[in-house]
Order: C-alpha cells, then structure tokens, then sequence
C-alpha cells in the first residue's frame, strides 16, 4: 500500500510509495522481493517458496508456515526480516500497467469532501459534467482493459473516483485536473469503497437530491471477491443503473440475475464508447 496516503504512516519521511499491482500479480510481483510483506487485509495469493520466509500476516489474515503477528502487535520479526534483507541496492521506478511513474493517492471521502465547496461550484458552473466511480476487484482474463480504455476516453470534464484492485488497470495515467482538482481521484482499496458511498451521500444532500439524480455513474469491476460486498451494498442503498463487467456474477440464478436488471437497471459493460456515449446522453 502506499505508505505515504496513511496519516500515522506518513510521519516517517522513508515510508513512501506503492508496491505492485491487483491480487493476479502477486507472485511475479513478490518473487525475490528484498523486503519483508506484512499482510493485513485480503487478498493473500498462494505463497511461492521463492517468498515465503519474508512473508508474516497479522489481523484476519493467516497463511500456513508464515510468521503470525498477534494482537499484541509485536512487528520484531517484521522490522529483523526487512533489516536483514536490506532492501534494493539502487532506487527503483516501479511502473504501472500503461507505464506511468507516478500514482496520486490519499482521496478518502476526508479529503473530497474537504474540497466539496470547489466540487459543487464546478458542477454548477459546467465545469465538471459528471462524476465517474470505476472501481471493484481486477482479475486476469481477457477483457478488463475496458476499465483502462473507459478511463482513457473519459471527457475532460469529468472526475473519475475510483478504489480496490480494478484501479491499477489505469491509475498510472495522467488525466489532468478540473480547477485544481486532479481528474482522477483514488479513495483507497477496496475496504474504501465506504469512502465512495460517502461522498455520493454527502454530494446528494448538497444538490438537495437523491444519488440516483446526481450526475454519477457507477462501473464496477466484478470479480467474485469483494465485488460482491461492494455490489449488495450499492443495491441495498437503491442505487441504481450500476454497470458490472467484464462478466456478471455467476453465483446468481436467471431470476435473480433479471430481477437486479429489472429493479435495479444493472447492466452489463459493452464496449467504452457505447457505455459512455449512453452514460453521458450523446
Ligand atoms: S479489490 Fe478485490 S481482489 Fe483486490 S484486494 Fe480487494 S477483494 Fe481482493
């Protein structure tokens, strides 16, 4: 995670960056990592012997033959492995899918909401004509650069907030700001997605309307993970008119599939272009 967009972390000055991708690259990403991994929350892919030994897990997670940190929140084990491996020799520049070098994290619904009063006036003033939030679990099969080229074709007068793994498929884009803003807004991961409901409820009430009326539409990177905690969620809200791809759930039976497409317009993601023609009315 990166250390740096955590408050108690960003105390120390050396704790900076992010490290890797979505959950299906984790083994390339930690093979021969020199560091010590401490996992706190999902999602734990199987651990390669090339690995295991800098490999300890703490909180919910626990993995076999990797060191458990307790509640006691002893890091000793930690803090050794990591000064015993020493870290790379040389500075590195970790690139992300589409090669970018920087990432901007740290827009929990804090932060967006600390600027709502810019947020509201660019809405009102046309400067900001819709609010995108792409974001959910990423998985490996073929069709999820729809989230990379959705994000790449979305107008300049627009936000995108996003959140969890399907965020790495383009948050290494530059997409400019509105006013200040950056265009691209990353709440967190997907324990963050709370983040973007908040500031889809605080919006509302400023515009004096429901969720539904906001100029928001939500694409959700579906992957039979936490995707499914997101989507409930949103559903139990009555948020309506979410877009799932690249596939829709398959733990769903046919009723109950159309009673979320009827009920709640879900639909499934066809190509960029068609979905945001029809997002944006055009
Ligand atoms: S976004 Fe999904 S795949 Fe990624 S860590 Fe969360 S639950 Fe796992």
């Amino acid at each position: 995670m990166p250390a740096h967009a955590y408050p108690e972390l960003k105390k120390y000055p050396h704790l900076k960056g992010n490290f890797g991708t979505a959950w299906q690259n984790q083994q390339k990403e930690f093979d021969n990592i020199p560091g010590a991994i401490l996992f706190t929350t999902n999602c734990i892919m199987p651990v390669k012997d090339s690995y295991k030994d800098r490999v300890f897990t703490t909180a919910v997670v626990h993995y076999p033959e990797c060191q458990y940190i307790d509640d006691k929140k002893d890091f000793t084990p930690v803090i050794a492995k990591a000064l015993e491996l020493g870290g790379y020799k040389e500075p590195q520049v970790i690139k992300g899918i589409n090669g970018g070098e920087t990432i901007t994290v740290g827009f929990g619904h804090h932060t967006i909401l600390s600027v709502a009063d810019k947020v509201v006036d660019a809405v009102k003033s046309g400067a900001l004509k819709h609010i995108f939030l792409v974001g959910g679990c990423d998985g490996a099969k073929p069709g999820r650069n729809y989230y990379t080229e959705f994000v790449k074709q979305t107008p300049k007068d627009t936000l995108v907030l996003t959140c969890a793994c399907g965020k790495y498929r383009f948050n290494d884009l530059e997409l400019g700001d509105i006013g200040g803003i950056p265009r691209l807004l990353d709440l967190g991961q997907c324990n963050d997605a709370y983040s973007g409901i908040k500031v889809a409820i605080e919006l509302a009430k400023v515009f004096n309307c429901g969720v539904n009326d906001l100029p928001l539409s939500i694409v959700l990177s579906w992957y039979e993970q936490k995707a499914v905690c997101i989507l409930l969620t949103l559903l139990y809200l009555g948020i309506t008119n979410i877009k799932l791809g690249p596939s829709l759930p398959a733990f769903v039976s046919p009723t109950v599939l159309n009673y979320l497409v009827e009920k709640y317009k879900v639909a499934q993601t066809t190509t960029p272009e068609q979905d945001l023609a029809e997002t944006l009315g055009k």
